[in-house]
Order: C-alpha cells, then sequence, then structure tokens
C-alpha cells in the first residue's frame, strides 16, 4: 500500500532521507522555507564566481557517503579539492598541515549539486518557498500547514531536519498533546550550537600560496577559517582570488548585527593581517552570510529518537548525529530514510 512522507527540510539530511525512501512504496513531500535546496551547503554565483558560503566540502570521512557520491550519484563535475589545509595559532603563526589530510570534495557547479543529484535520483515533491509553521497529529495521520496557512495532509510519517532549536519551535507550535511532545522539545532545543559570520572577499590578483585552507588550531583567533575558492575547479576564473573566511564563534556573536559594510571591512582587515598582506584589506567585492545555528556542539539521545517514532515523528540531521558535518548529516538522513521505510 502506497504510503506518505512529509519531509521539513530539503538540506542534506532530508535529501539523503527523500533518497533512500525512493525504494519504499512512499509519496514523499518535502517542504523547504528557502529558495534553493541543500541547506547549510549552499553555493551562490557571483561576477563569473561560483562559491561556497556554507560548508566549503564534502570529506570523504564516511564509506556509504563516499559510495553514494563516487558511484551511485552522477559524478559529473565532482572535483577533488588538491592542495592541503595547514593551521594559524593565536600569534598569527602559519603552519604546514593537520596530519590527517582527507579528500575534501565540492562540484565544480557548486556544492548544492548534492542534494539537486538526490533529488533527481527519486521522485519526491519538492516545495520551496514553503515554511512549515505546525504540525497536527489527528486520527488519520499528520497534518503540516505553512506560514501562509496553507495546510497539507495526512502523512503517516513526518521527519523533521531543521536545526534542532528550530525543530524546536516547530514541535512548540504544533497541535499535539502528548507528554512526549514536551520531552523532543527539551531533547532538540538543548543542542548547543556555535554561531558563524562568513564573509567573502574578492581580489583582482592571484594569491600565491601553498595551501587551500587555514584553520585556527586552537580557536583562539577572530578568524576562524579562511578558504582559497580558487582551488576548486571551475569556481573562480584564472588570475582572480577569493577568500571565504569564516569567523570564530565569539567575534560572529560579538558582531552579529553590525551592518554589512562594517562586518566586512573588520574581515578584511583581520585576513590582511593574519595573511600578512596588505592589499587583502581591500577587496574589489565582498559578500557575508550569517549562520546563527551554524554547527551543533552536540546530538540527540537514542531514547528521544525512539519516543518520536513511536508517534510516526522523525529527527535527521548533523544535530541528530552529533557531528557538525555534511557527511554525517548525509549519512543520518540516509539512515533515517531507510529507518521511515521500514517503519511505515
Ligand atoms: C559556515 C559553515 C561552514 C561549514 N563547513 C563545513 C565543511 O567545510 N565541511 C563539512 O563537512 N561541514 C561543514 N559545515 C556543516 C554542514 O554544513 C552541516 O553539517 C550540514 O549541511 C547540515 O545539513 P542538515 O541537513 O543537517 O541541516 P541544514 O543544512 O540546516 O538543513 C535544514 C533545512 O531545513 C530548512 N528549514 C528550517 N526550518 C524550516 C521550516 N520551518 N520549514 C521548512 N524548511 C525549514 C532550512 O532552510 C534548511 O534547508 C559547515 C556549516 C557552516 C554553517
Amino acid at each position: 500500500m502506497q504510503r506518505s512522507v512529509a519531509v521539513v527540510g530539503a538540506g542534506a539530511a532530508g535529501a539523503a532521507a527523500a533518497y533512500a525512501l525512493r525504494e519504499h512504496p512512499a509519496d514523499v513531500t518535502v517542504f523547504e522555507k528557502s529558495g534553493g535546496v541543500c541547506g547549510r551547503a549552499a553555493t551562490r554565483r557571483r561576477n563569473g564566481c561560483v562559491y561556497e558560503y556554507g560548508a566549503n566540502y564534502l570529506t570523504a570521512d564516511d564509506d556509504r557517503v563516499a559510495e553514494l557520491v563516487t558511484a551511485e550519484l552522477p559524478s559529473e563535475g565532482l572535483t577533488e579539492i588538491d592542495e592541503p589545509v595547514w593551521t594559524f595559532d593565536a600569534d598569527r603563526e602559519i603552519r604546514e598541515g593537520r596530519d590527517e589530510q582527507t579528500t575534501r570534495w565540492t562540484y565544480e557547479q557548486g556544492i548544492t549539486q548534492l542534494a539537486k543529484r538526490l533529488f533527481a535520483a527519486g521522485d519526491a515533491t519538492v516545495h520551496r518557498h514553503t515554511r512549515v509553521e505546525s504540525l497536527e497529529r489527528s486520527g488519520a495521520g499528520w497534518r503540516v500547514t505553512d506560514a501562509e496557512g496553507g495546510t497539507y495532509d495526512s502523512f503517516d510519517a513526518v521527519l523533521l531536519t531543521p536545526p534542532g532549536p528550530q525543530t524546536a519551535d516547530l514541535l512548540g507550535q504544533s497541535e499535539w498533546e502528548h507528554a512526549d511532545r514536551r520531552r523532543l522539545r527539551q531533547a532538540a532545543a538543548s543542542v548547543p550550537y556555535r554561531t558563524v559570520v562568513a564573509g567573502l572577499l574578492h581580489y583582482e590578483f592571484e594569491l600565491d600560496r601553498p595551501y587551500y585552507g587555514l584553520v585556527s588550531e586552537a580557536g583562539d583567533h577572530d578568524v576562524g577559517w579562511i578558504g582559497r575558492e580558487e582551488c576548486k575547479a571551475g569556481h573562480v576564473p584564472d588570475g582572480e582570488t577569493l577568500l571565504v573566511v569564516q569567523m570564530a564563534p565569539d567575534w560572529s556573536v560579538t558582531h552579529y548585527r553590525d551592518d554589512a559594510a562594517t562586518l566586512t571591512d573588520a574581515i578584511a582587515d583581520a585576513t590582511a593581517t593574519l595573511l600578512d598582506d596588505d592589499r587583502l584589506a581591500e577587496p574589489d567585492w565582498t559578500d557575508h552570510q550569517h549562520w546563527r545555528y551554524a554547527l551543533p556542539d552536540d546530538g540527540v539521545g537514542a531514547d528521544a529518537l525512539e519516543t518520536a517514532a513511536a508517534h510516526d515523528l522523525f529527527l535527521a540531521g548533523d544535530w541528530v548525529a552529533g557531528e557538525a558535518r555534511l557527511h554525517a548529516a548525509l549519512r543520518n538522513g540516509l539512515r533515517t530514510g531507510e529507518r521511515i521505510g521500514e517503519h511505515l
């Protein structure tokens, strides 16, 4: 018998779950509040450049995800970043390498290809620009209501993939009178997150460095990460430089409400100082992004997931896996999709 599943969020976890459900007799409907897919693994295009302003790459740290990306999904445009990641410390001393250099992938067309290809492989219906406002549980199943008051009936199972605090808000607004709602809401709300403000700095000249990325060794610098987008095939025209600078969580919280010019000026100054190159204080164009719920620092317990499943409710994402990485979100989404398929 054909069953129906609602997936809230078209990020890596939601897309992977929809993909895993393609082999089950289930109609999958995905609701995504933004205009694009892939959530915090996000790509923009500007002035001939393609750049990642959330997750910079996918690592090959999970065998199942590596197989998915290299063997199951189309691999056209899948590209490996060859240059290494180096580190810097509080005194701005730059050092060669972390020991464990891993494979880092993205797509020439941008990392959002991950979710696009996952959805293309299945037949889920994806509603973009549709923010789910609340859920309602009745005898017939789950009803989903969006921010415009639109309702969608009725689903045999619901999968929630927004970051923990947003999932908690959604559960708080839902009409589902059960003691477990409170427990689940608390479990989702209590996942701690780091906030990251990212600045994109473009230059009309080449930067000659031996590394792709620089990461703060102990997290004790205002800058957390610098990535050279030109190291990704197809992202930046020859002779140009595009730096992705992620500021450290403390700095990001302090400067969260700064206006755009103040923010990007400060990020460019910090970058010029760290890389000891005055030219970098004057990018010819900039972009920025605030990620309030950027990186979860913990996960949710198995008992919360069991409790939810008893109500045909499922949770997935990096915060459920307890690891703030794209491969973890994908893997968790695949597993949860398979689990929902067995549950139906
Ligand atoms: C700045 C930054 C840099 C990072 N760098 C890396 C990296 O280099 N490598 C790496 O492996 N990982 C990195 N990560 C982590 C990685 O991006 C995440 O682990 C992964 O993308 C999480 O996927 P997800 O599906 O769990 O969540 P999300 O991507 O957050 O997906 C949730 C989706 O739900 C949608 N949504 C939320 N609320 C609603 C609602 N009410 N209704 C409908 N839709 C809703 C959101 O719009 C979003 O699309 C980075 C993250 C950030 C922020």
